[in-house]
């Protein structure tokens, strides 16, 4: 399988090939195209797979650029993770429109809600700020499509579940979610089971 066969858009294809990538890895084989179709997936993955790049693949193959709402939120474990999420969607995005938004605890508060209000297509961030800003008003969540939980197990780890739950209540309930995580401890079946439905379980 390749990139140019995977039926993605122009413009995230031309972004895929400029960032050097010239053939998926085993886990974007398996995991992007029952993304694209709207399924639920589970990734038990470790880093060094090309994790971050499958789901940012089919995060700027989900977007909907004419509209500048919030439709892909990513959580993840550390702020330095978020963002560097971040940075490989802007990347692979470099060709495509896209406002992607690293909203993370530490940084200053009327920024990150000046940035919301002005859209973002994709936010990725810490449970506890982006709860924070869904609470707030600050970031919208009517729009939003899909939820990815990166590195599930560290956040749980990290003693995340609580906003991890306190986030999915506020999404619209045909929440595309894309869960990725090294370990599937009990915990994180509880979210699966919660979360999903019919989700793959893809194991590289
Ligand atoms: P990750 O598993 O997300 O930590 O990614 C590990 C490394 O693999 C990163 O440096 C990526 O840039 C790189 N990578 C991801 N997908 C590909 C690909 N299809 N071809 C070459 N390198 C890749």
């Amino acid at each position: 399988e390749k990139f140019k066969n995977m039926n993605l858009k122009e413009e995230l294809l031309r972004g895929i090939f400029a960032y050097g990538f010239e053939k998926p890895s085993a886990i974007q084989q398996r995991a992007i195209k029952p993304i694209m179709k709207g399924r639920d997936v589970i990734a038990q993955a470790q880093s060094g797979t090309g994790k971050t790049a499958t789901f940012s693949i089919s995060i700027l193959q989900a977007v909907d650029l004419t509209m500048r709402e919030t439709q892909v939120l990513c959580l993840s474990p550390t702020r330095e993770l978020a963002v560097q999420i971040q940075k490989v969607i802007l990347a692979l995005g470099d060709f495509m429109n896209v406002q992607c938004h690293a909203c993370i605890g530490g940084t200053n508060l009327g920024e990150d809600i000046r940035k919301l209000d002005y859209g973002q297509h994709v936010v990725s961030g810490t449970p506890g700020r982006v709860y924070d800003m869904i609470r707030r008003r600050a970031l919208r969540t009517r729009a939003v499509k899909m939820l990815v939980l990166d590195e599930a197990d560290e956040m749980l780890n990290k003693g995340f579940k609580e906003q991890i739950y306190d986030v999915y209540r506020f999404l619209p309930p045909s929440t595309q979610v894309v869960l990725i995580s090294a370990t599937l401890p009990h915990e994180i079946l509880e979210i699966t089971s919660k979360f999903m439905t019919d989700p793959i379980r893809i194991l590289v």
